[in-house]
């Protein structure tokens, strides 16, 4: 007997539009899978796609799955499909194990708190660590660079010493922004008195890996690529042009899970998992990827993306938020 398959398009809006360097994301669009064996044993998977970071788009997806029929065979997916490949390995993966029964979402200790651009950061951030957060990330290049590492300068003297702060330029510095980011950050890091800058995130776009790299030797304070390992493709790429600095991973768009947990085992990479605003169904899937991955200490997981929608979904289990649909 083979497995039944079901699919649900969604849409959910954004309490307020996330700022991309895209223009801003009003609407979260996704595709929910249900698989259901001969034994009634039900696995969810997700397929949550960001187009700029090169996955495939949600009609894509439901192109692929449609083709299927009711029916699902195990079939490789492409890896042109790497949204669709974690949604039905993750949804297989669960049907075979039910193994997030005993699912606990992860205390804001582990997670890494979310600041807002600008000054705004500043007030923000006792608010974040009244909440449990011990790492903060704050978005630059968005205001103009001596303002911002002015309030950088009165971030980590406000923050407490144990605080690790991470900085996302999302690819949006220019060289030398990024050497003057840099001096800024080890001048913080050298001091004991202040609160640690964890890394610098993607500062320049993902097409300058060799100038990245060049950063990297040059400066104490590491620097984490995110826009340029979209895939685990993209992620064995830059191991084997010698990257070893961190690398932010979002499973969720990533492709084959089983595909990530090798490359993980083999090589021990400086993982930091994040967040692709998946629903409830995508996020135990990529959290659990995250547990089994993560390097120790595990560093903080980019997932502080609760409560952004406005909607209820957080609060629903996966098998709720399918029935809701
Ligand atoms: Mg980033």
């Amino acid at each position: 007997m083979g497995v039944e398959l079901a699919l649900k398009p969604y849409r959910r809006r954004f309490a307020q539009p996330l700022q991309t360097a895209h223009g801003p994301w009003m609407w979260r669009e996704g595709l929910l899978i249900r698989l259901e064996d001969s034994l009634g044993r039900v696995g969810y998977g997700e397929v949550a796609p960001i187009p700029w970071f090169g996955s495939e788009s949600v009609a894509e997806a439901l192109a692929f799955c449609q083709a299927q029929g009711s029916e699902w065979r195990s079939h490789p997916v492409p890896a042109e499909l790497p949204a669709t490949q974690f949604g039905l390995e993750s949804a297989m993966a669960e049907l075979a194990a039910e193994n997030f029964d005993i699912w606990q979402e992860p205390s804001s200790t582990a997670i890494c708190g979310l600041l807002p651009a600008g000054e705004r950061a500043l007030a923000i951030a006792p608010q974040r660590f009244a909440q449990g957060h011990r790492t903060l990330k704050w978005k630059i290049g968005v205001h103009p660079i001596t303002d911002e590492i002015h309030w950088l300068n009165q971030l980590v003297q406000a923050l407490p010493l144990d605080a690790r702060l991470r900085l996302d330029a999302n690819g949006g510095l220019s060289s030398a922004q990024a050497k003057q980011w840099l001096v800024a950050c080890d001048r913080v890091n050298t001091n004991p008195q202040l609160a640690t800058i964890e890394y610098l995130e993607q500062p320049l776009p993902p097409d300058q890996l060799t100038e990245m790299t060049a950063l990297g030797n040059g400066y104490q304070t590491a620097i984490a690529l995110d826009e340029s390992v979209a895939t685990v493709a993209q992620l064995e790429n830059c191991w084997d042009q010698g990257w070893r600095g961190v690398f932010v991973v979002k499973p969720a768009i990533a492709g084959s899970p089983q595909e990530l947990e090798a490359f993980c085992q083999k090589n021990l990479p400086r993982l930091v998992f994040s967040s692709a605003f998946e629903t409830v169904i995508g996020r135990r899937a990529a959290l659990a990827i995250a547990a089994r991955c993560s390097p120790a200490p595990a560093p903080a997981l980019g997932f502080g993306t609760q409560g952004w929608f406005a909607d209820n979904w957080d609060t629903l289990t996966p098998a709720e938020l399918w029935e809701r649909l």
